[in-house]
């Protein structure tokens, strides 16, 4: 087993991870937690809102942080209400209570289990990995430890192309959704803004601006101009487990050929996100099989429509947006962005659609276009430095980087035997890896490899195509 573990990141990967070392360890062992000066340790953006009306996207009993018991949390929240439903899309706000309470626990336990915890409430400025450690850097000090893992979750947002670099330096052009949403409060005024993007984010960002600008008025675009999808009301049971459709997949791994599977299987079904969660347990081993040119064909035509059948809203959300638009609040638009520029003290937003360019303008403009994993333009230090010493290889796709399906992080073709990430840095490995319940299964598995009594031998990674 590894003696000294590096944990880089505030998030719940990292309470996750930390939790299961402290559960498992049975012989001394020694973290250095790296938590980035996050002020609550656990939050991070997705439960650091305050916001009531921020809900979780996966319902209360999958939202667990250990996969030895994914109903933890809903224990947590009938603690708080005995009303509480498994089935329930419960606030952001009280998952970042039960991360914090969980964070605190795994600390306090630490004591009683022989794991000797540093807390350093700063960010790891550098590392170094090499065959038999790696060194990480923070400050003046370097420190040497058997293993490390990154659980620094998506990295910083970064403007669109084409916006005028003074509109983001007097804040008309937000590109941090969440921290103005942290500092936003009731105003009257009345005032028109554009949301740039569609997504999840959007919809957090209008519901919320919306009851604190109560004459505010939105347009918000995207491509294709449309609502995120919802969630059930109520969760159903498939009928089947989805192993035919995943197997059928496993033998032709084509995008086209798992499109019109798909297409075959929904039409063959009630409902079609019955099919599309049918595959979530088996989503990163069909990633994984999938050749890299068939992955670039999915990327390309794929990639946004998978995107919206998977990441859908709890229908209560949907509901409220609706409503918005038929109050005549909020309004959608089929567009691009290809620029914005300042007109009269306002925002003037240039779109393209179709090869035809249009223009809107708006008091305010917010980016909401969802989270960044592309470390080959990153401005994190941290990755920057990873990336521009050859430590780390990026993923093509720019989603995070290189790295074997258990984590290890690849250079050259060959993986790190002691450097590991979790969580949204092995999208291009699995697809799936920025939610909980997937977190959590790669927090327990990362964790018994490294307390394991042998290092399991090494094999070279295998590249797709
Ligand atoms: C708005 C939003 C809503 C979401 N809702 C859900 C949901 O309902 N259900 C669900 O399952 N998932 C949801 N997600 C996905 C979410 O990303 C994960 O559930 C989880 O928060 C990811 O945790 P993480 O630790 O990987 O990343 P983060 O929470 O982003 O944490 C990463 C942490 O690492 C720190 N860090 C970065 N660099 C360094 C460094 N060099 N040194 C030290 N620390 C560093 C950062 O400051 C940050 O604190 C949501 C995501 C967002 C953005």
């Amino acid at each position: 087993m590894f003696r000294r573990v590096a944990i880089i990141g505030g998030g719940a990967a990292a309470v996750a991870l930390l939790s299961e070392l402290v559960e498992r360890a049975s012989a001394p062992l020694h973290l250095d937690w790296y938590t980035g000066g996050a002020e609550r340790p656990g939050r991070g953006v997705a439960y650091g809102t305050e916001s009531p009306r921020h809900l979780l996207n996966v319902r209360a009993a999958s939202m667990g942080m250990f996969s030895g018991s994914p109903r933890s949390f809903l224990d947590f929240a009938q603690r708080t209400d005995a009303g509480i439903a498994g089935t329930d899309f419960l606030p952001r706000r009280l998952y970042g209570q039960y991360l914090e309470g969980e964070a605190a626990h795994a600390l306090a336990r630490s004591r009683h289990r022989g794991v000797d915890v540093r807390v350093v409430p700063f960010a790891a400025d550098a590392m170094v990995p090499e065959a038999d450690g790696v060194t990480v850097v923070q400050g003046e000090r370097a420190t040497r430890v058997d293993a490390a893992v990154l659980a620094i979750g998506a990295l910083p947002v970064r403007p669109l192309a084409g916006i005028d670099p003074g509109l983001l330096a007097d804040g008309r052009y937000v590109i941090d959704p969440w921290a103005l949403l942290a500092r936003a409060a009731p105003d009257s005024a009345p005032r028109e803004v554009a949301l740039v993007g569609l997504g999840l984010t959007a919809m957090d960002v209008v519901l919320e601006l919306a009851a604190q600008w109560p004459n505010a008025r939105f347009v918000a675009f995207s491509r294709h101009g449309r609502l995120p999808e919802a969630h059930l009301p109520l969760a159903t049971v498939p009928e089947d487990d989805g192993g035919a459709l995943v197997d059928a997949m496993r033998d032709a791994p084509e995008a086209g050929r798992w499109l019109r599977l798909l297409r075959e299987a929904i039409a063959a079904t009630e409902d079609w996100r019955v099919v599309i969660d049918s595959l979530r347990p088996n989503t990163p081993s069909l990633w994984h099989a999938l050749p890299a040119a068939e992955r670039a064909r999915f990327m390309r035509h794929a990639r946004w429509a998978w995107e919206r059948a998977r990441h859908r809203l709890p229908p209560q959300v949907q509901q409220q947006v609706q409503a918005l638009e038929q109050e005549g609040r909020l309004r959608r638009v089929c567009g691009r962005l290809v620029g914005a520029q300042p007109e009269q003290g306002r925002v003037r937003l240039e779109l393209r659609r179709a090869g035809a360019c249009t223009s809107l303008a708006a008091d305010l403009a917010i980016q909401t276009v969802g989270l960044d994993t592309d470390v080959r333009s990153t401005a994190h230090p941290l990755m920057r430095q990873l990336v521009t010493n050859g430590h780390v290889t990026p993923d093509p796709f720019g989603l995070g980087c290189q790295a074997t399906m258990d984590g290890q992080l690849c250079h050259d073709g060959k993986p790190w035997p002691r450097l590991f990430g979790i969580g949204s840095l092995l999208r291009g490995a699995r697809w799936e890896s920025t939610a909980m319940p997937e977190i959590r299964l790669q927090a327990r598995l990362l964790a018994a490899r490294m307390l394991a009594p042998a290092q399991v031998p090494q094999r070279p990674v295998t590249q797709p195509g």
